[in-house]
């Protein structure tokens, strides 16, 4: 029988820190940590053993205090020198180790932004003994120094890259350790009923209660259910990071193009009388709300005899396969044909919105329907409020977002593969197959989980993580 690991006090969030996994580089780095372009200011951060040492030999206070004298969390004004002439005044700040972002002692200077002074202040730097820091090590150093969880590095980048409300949301939980806890929960969990089926496979005289069968295929389909809703999480929160794929479907003439217009603020698709215009599939980025669409406007759906405008009508249907949003347009004054019942039916299953057009023409209310509608003039509307709410409980996102949820391929990987584990034990526990062969799954399932936080991990997954973050983060 395999030995169980204890449940680890780490939650990423501020509890016991675990001890240093790996052997931490000693050499003090240093990089540019603003973006290369001119600006207001810049700022060059230095961390490792020698930093304040090297900022002491470059870095002139004004009121005459030794780098190498300060305290942590304070800041300093004066001049950067390359010996031989002053390059800028700036502000230097230091922060003593284990206090700061790297775990390190580290020293950030704030200069002009001017794109070849920042050079020329690093290159001194480096002049001194600090070496460039690779991609993304500032944060791996924390990493490894326990200052983050590997998913809160993971979340450091998508802080970074985040363009919207929901996104920075979703990325901020990421951040604060919340997927941590929740991972070290369940892998709590999971340990707890490996000690269980350890004192019981060791010839216990009695069944632990955990281990009857009934409570413990109950347990792990919950355990299962959890981990692949925080799945279902993960491929919304793509959706709102990527952007929604959004298909216009709809017949000639409904309107698709003016709904495409009116979202986008301009006359981005060509609007016409004359139904088939849209022969083409015009794509445009567009922000609702919180929401970022990528709009797909596409041919009219109708039988055709024009070669061309049936190519356009395939390339709808191509559309509507890879979409995560339908805005199914229906020309109020002509009602809803069969035709378009029949284009619904083949949407069902997808996130589809009814979008009840040219209510300006006509009274006529649309069909009780359990898809949502929005009710419109695409040539008069202004607001996109209605819409908003119908992408809220679609989505979700924004205020909506209130739970912890995978940010990576990599974090998602995991959960569904320590899904699968727990699966395989549950369905092996209800057709009542030896304890034993359960135990190897529920150790798979936990290793995979505590994975997702950088424990138990190899340097190529390290590695592999960091390469995806800038030079200076
Ligand atoms: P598509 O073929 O589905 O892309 O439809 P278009 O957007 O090209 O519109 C077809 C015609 O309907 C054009 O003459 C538009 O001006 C008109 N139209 C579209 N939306 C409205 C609306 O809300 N009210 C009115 N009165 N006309 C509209």
């Amino acid at each position: 029988m395999p030995a169980f690991t204890a449940r680890s006090t780490f939650n990423g969030s501020g509890g016991a820190l675990p001890p240093f996994l790996f052997e931490v580089n000693m050499k003090t780095i240093a990089a540019i940590s603003t973006p290369d372009a001119a600006g207001g200011i810049a700022m060059i951060r230095i961390s490792g053993p020698e930093s304040l040492r090297i900022a002491d030999d470059i870095f002139t206070a004004v009121n005459g205090t030794k780098v190498t004298e300060m305290r942590g969390y304070t800041c300093a004004y004066g001049t950067v020198s390359d010996g031989s002439e002053i390059l800028d005044d700036v502000v230097l700040t230091v922060f003593r180790a284990p206090h700061s972002y790297t775990g390190e002692d580290t020293v950030e200077i704030t200069c002009h932004g001017g794109i070849y002074l920042t050079k020329r202040i690093l290159m001194t730097v480096y002049l001194h003994g600090a070496d460039p820091a690779g991609a993304g090590e500032f944060t791996k150093r924390a990493f490894l120094n326990g200052k983050l969880s590997l998913s809160q590095a993971e979340a450091v980048m998508d802080v970074i890259q985040a363009d919207g409300e929901s996104e920075l949301r979703l990325a901020n939980y990421a951040k604060s350790g919340r997927l941590g806890t929740e991972m070290e929960h369940i892998s709590g969990e999971l340990v707890d009923l490996m000690s269980a089926l350890a004192y019981w496979l060791d010839d216990a005289e009695e069944c632990p209660p955990e281990l009857e069968r009934g409570t413990l295929t109950a347990q792990l389909s919950r355990i299962y259910a959890h981990l692949r809703e925080m799945s279902a999480r993960y491929q919304d929160g793509l959706v709102l990071r990527s952007g929604i794929r959004t298909v216009l479907l709809g017949k000639p003439n409904a309107g698709k193009s003016s709904v495409m217009n009116w979202l986008c603020g301009t006359n981005r698709s060509i609007v016409t009388e004359i139904a088939g215009t849209t022969r083409d599939v015009v794509t445009e980025q567009v922000k609702i709300g919180l929401y970022t669409l990528i709009l797909s406007d596409t041919a009219g759906l109708r039988e055709t005899e024009n070669a061309i405008e049936a190519i356009g009508i395939s390339q709808a249907y191509l559309e509507l396969d890879k979409a995560d949003l339908v805005l199914y347009v229906v020309d109020a004054d002509a009602g809803m044909s069969a035709e378009d019942l029949d284009v619904l039916e083949k949407c069902r299953g997808r996130r589809t919105v009814l979008i009840w057009n040219k209510t300006d023409l006509s009274q006529t209310l649309p069909p009780q329907t359990d898809i949502p509608v929005v009710q419109i003039a695409a040539i008069h509307e202004k607001s996109t409020e209605q819409l908003e709410k119908v992408l809220s409980a679609f989505f979700g996102g924004g205020a909506n977002v209130t739970a912890a949820a995978p940010i990576t391929e990599r974090q998602n990987l995991l959960i569904c593969r320590a899904a699968e584990a727990v699966k395989h034990a549950s369905d092996m526990a209800e057709c009542g197959a030896e304890m034993d062969m359960m135990y190897a799954d529920l150790e798979r399932a936990a290793k995979c989980l505590r994975e997702i936080e950088g424990k138990e991990v190899t340097d190529d997954v390290i590695d592999g993580v960091f390469s995806k973050f800038c030079v200076g983060k």
